[in-house]
């Protein structure tokens, strides 16, 4: 800061902040740190941390395609074939024939003209919205949609709108309160990653529509899960034709990591066009392409995988509703035990860890505050044994602490 004298001085150090931030270290002290946890060794829902076989309850690996023989074989091939990394963007030197024949399967999969493929689900929302969006254009969300999306919409230059979460009446306010824009956006989750419920998308559909308003849906929790098929909410909702953007990630079910956009062949050429997060940034490398072409196939091949996972979530959705806990409005694989506070929430968390299971802990600003609660998420290759095992230790512990 300049003085009145002409010289400077140092106010404060911009580091000062991080000096004082010593939460974390106070935590992993007391033995309540739940984030960051290293894990030594993945063997489908069974984990290895610090030395001890925990059940893993807090996976998005919704249907255990990570360690799938067909999925593990896809990617060693690719990485014989091809090497490690692309080296390069997209748009220069990073471009290899699987990154397109996999943007063609990703097109039929969700049944769209053509589809965009970017390096994680993160930047596939920051790198389609923000483009999208001129000055004079509006982007409505519902307020509990993915982090990735607001940053999305921070990024861009149109105006925002937020409605209440899943409530059609504020979305149908908050079209009107946008007639003066030239385009409206209106983004939604498929499903809410915190809280498991599903957009209601044949109302959002049918209520954007009435204002001329484009639709996305990220449906990251959705495919692989959902709908006949697999093809996710949009399949399950019978709305394939009517959403304008799919957007998925390949971190959950597809077992891999990256990101997608689905939609009409021009959009989509804009998209590619002017995407900076897609233009400035390397190439998903060839494992994790080949790993996605592989797991979309085990999807269309092996019906039973997702069967699976539903009768894994019924049982479990069921046994913790039946033992007093309060799960909201989930109707995915998706089962949280709302608790309500940091601190309450922190303790169940350490003893279900302490006990052998590793769930998510979600605290405010994760969820709003009083909400906060451990997450769980189902996978296909739960066996029956792990589930009991989780509904006891949950149940006990629940008990002891006061929670049910
Ligand atoms: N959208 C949703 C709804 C998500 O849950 C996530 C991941 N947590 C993302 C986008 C970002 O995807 P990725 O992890 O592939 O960056």
């Amino acid at each position: 800061m300049q003085r009145l004298d002409g010289t400077f001085s140092i106010m404060s150090d911009l580091f000062s902040k991080c000096y004082a931030f010593t939460r974390d270290k106070e935590a992993i002290e007391a033995g309540f740190y739940p984030f960051f946890k290293a894990i030594s060794r993945l063997d489908g829902p069974h984990v290895t941390v610090d030395g001890r076989d925990l059940i893993m309850v807090g996976s998005n690996n919704y249907l255990g395609l990570t360690t799938h023989p067909k999925v593990r074989q896809a990617a060693m091939e690719a990485l014989r074939e091809y090497g490690t990394s692309c080296s390069g963007s997209r748009f220069a030197n990073g471009t290899i024939d699987l990154h397109e024949q996999l943007e063609a399967t990703l097109a039929r999969f969700v049944g769209k003209d053509a589809a965009q493929v970017f390096s994680t689900g993160f930047q596939t929302n920051q790198g389609v919205i923000a483009p999208l969006l001129s000055r004079s254009d509006t982007v409505v969300i519902d307020r509990l949609v993915h982090a990735s999306i607001v940053e999305g919409v921070r990024l861009s230059f149109g105006k925002v709108r937020r409605f209440r979460h899943n409530d059609i009446e504020s979305l149908r306010k908050n079209l009107e309160a946008s007639a003066d824009s030239q385009g409206i956006l209106v983004v939604v989750d498929g499903v809410y990653s915190m809280e498991g419920d599903l957009a209601p998308l044949p109302e959002i559909v049918a209520t954007s529509k009435e204002f001329n308003a484009r639709i996305m849906v990220d449906d990251a929790h959705g495919l692989g899960v959902l709908g006949k098929s697999g093809r996710g909410t949009l399949e399950h909702f019978g709305v394939t034709d009517e959403v304008d953007l799919v957007m998925g990630t390949f971190s959950k079910s597809l077992a891999s990591l990256g990101g997608f956009i689905a939609g009409d062949e021009r959009v989509i050429s804009y998209i590619k066009h002017h995407s900076r997060a897609l233009i400035f940034s390397a190439a998903m490398p060839p494992s994790a392409i080949a790993t996605v072409q592989a797991a979309l196939e085990v999807i269309e091949t092996e019906p039973e995988i997702r069967e699976t996972l539903w009768r894994n979530t019924h049982f479990l959705r069921e046994n913790i509703v039946a033992a007093g806990f309060e799960t909201g409005p989930t109707e995915s694989p998706i089962v949280p035990m709302i608790v309500g506070d940091d601190f309450r929430t922190l303790f169940f968390w350490k003893r279900l860890f302490d006990e052998g299971i590793f769930t998510n802990c979600v605290l405010a600003p994760g969820v709003p505050d009083g909400q906060q609660r451990i997450r769980m998420c189902l996978m296909a290759t739960h066996t029956m044994e792990d589930l009991e095992r989780v509904v006891e230790i949950c149940t006990r512990v629940g008990k002891e602490i006061g929670i049910i």
